[in-house]
């Protein structure tokens, strides 16, 4: 591949010409990939611990999906908006994602990102509730668009874009206390059931079920954004399987496109009928599962559900934990399955911490509300093998801070 025009390097056109979204991103350069692993110039080879945050589950470039985009693109690629042709791999899709979702989630609409499922997901609760206040959790992340952002648990990340969306409260997770503000006049509440950003917070026993009850109490809508959880990430396909509450909604993206990007908003066929009406036309999309997207994210889903890569998520993510939990330099580790927060003496160490990894050849990252700690969440492909090598570069970047 082409490295860089005649003076600049690409790293000087990334900075040159690339709208950045911070002071210091990464900035590391990658050239392929294969499995768990990213290779940059001069092959140096790094073990990726994020997934490109919640996405590559059966890592990278995998045959599967390399094969099923090909397939795709050969046959077409965007033909029209979302909604109107029939399209196989979206039908298909659809009915995989079905088969493994209760009898109350069996309508999937695709769009093209975690975000946009989320404005749907709101679209549509405010549609078939007739209410308007809506309720998040305090250190919640739904995205940046203005629906998602206005009910992001944080204020920093607020202040500057108000007007948002008015009549959103925040309750806090895991206090059940704070359901007493979910009224008649809620149309929805929109929750991880574990909370990624916020540092992998789980929900407490009963938590999630007294949220739900109060739910139904007040005939609110339960929305989960299963966006970072999904697809294997927590030891079950969906964190909402393992918690055993079912949402009225379901919110997907990220791993759903295996790769590529896609999104979805999940529910019952009767709830979702309102889209049709009311107007009609109310929220279309004109990229949304897209058909080479649909492709690579359900041959990436057969992968995971013929592995039985969920149920191997939770060994594995003890592995790690066992390996590094006892490391001085890690004041505590809390995770689930394959998402692991690992708590480090500082913001400044933790940062550290991902330039010293990523010299040792690791990809990790902090938390958007929990600086202090590593991100462990690699593919749910990787090894055990690969696992006691991520574990060993790990303990020597600690090492070194
Ligand atoms: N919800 C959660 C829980 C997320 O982690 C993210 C992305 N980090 C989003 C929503 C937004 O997804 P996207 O970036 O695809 O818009």
């Amino acid at each position: 591949m082409e490295k860089s025009t005649e003076n600049n390097t690409n790293k000087d056109l990334f900075f040159k010409h690339l709208g950045q979204t911070s002071p210091e991103p990464v900035g590391l350069e990658i050239e392929r990939s294969e499995g768990v692993r990213l290779f940059g110039p001069q092959e140096k080879s790094y073990i990726d611990l994020i997934s490109g945050v919640g996405v590559s589950n059966i890592g990278h470039a995998h045959p599967k999906v390399v094969d099923a985009i090909l397939e795709q693109s050969g046959a077409y690629s965007h033909i029209m908006v979302y909604g109107e042709f029939i399209q196989a791999p979206q039908v298909q899709y659809a009915e995989l994602l079905a088969s493994q979702l209760p009898e109350s989630l069996q309508s999937v609409y695709f769009v093209n990102s975690g975000s946009e499922a989320v404005e749907a997901a709101l679209k549509l609760a405010k549609r078939l509730t007739g209410r308007r206040e809506l309720i998040g959790c305090k250190h919640a992340y739904h995205g940046s668009t203005h629906g998602a952002l206005s009910l992001m648990g944080d204020e920093s990340f607020k202040q500057s874009f108000r007007p948002l969306l008015p009549a959103v409260q925040q309750i806090r997770f895991n206090h059940v206390e704070d359901l007493s503000l979910i009224t008649k006049a809620t149309a929805a509440v929109l929750i991880e059931p574990v909370q990624a950003e916020a540092g992998v917070i789980l929900p407490q026993a009963g938590y999630l079920e007294a949220l739900q009850a109060r739910c139904r109490q007040t005939g609110t809508l339960l929305i989960f954004d299963e966006v970072q959880t999904g697809f294997g990430r927590t030891g079950a396909l969906f964190a909402f399987q393992k918690y055993g509450v079912i949402p009225d909604i379901l919110c997907l993206a990220k791993a759903l496109g295996g790769g590529m990007p896609l999104g979805a908003l999940v529910t019952g066929a009767d709830l979702m009928k309102a889209w049709q009406s009311d107007p009609a036309l109310g929220h279309i999309t004109t990229f949304g599962g897209h058909p080479i997207c649909c492709a690579a994210g359900m041959a990436a889903l057969k992968v995971i559900l013929e592995q039985n890569l969920p149920e191997e998520a939770e060994e594995k993510g003890q592995w790690f934990k066992e390996y590094l939990a006892n490391h001085n330099r890690i004041l505590e580790m809390h995770g689930v399955g394959l998402l692991w927060a690992c708590r480090l003496s500082s913001e400044e160490e933790a940062k550290n911490f991902v330039v010293k990894a990523a010299e040792e050849g690791i990809i990790s990252d902090r938390f958007l509300f929990c600086g202090s700690a590593f991100r462990i969440s690699p593919p749910l492909t990787i090894n055990f093998q690969e696992i006691d090598e991520a574990c060993m570069l790990i303990a020597r970047a600690l090492d070194c801070l």
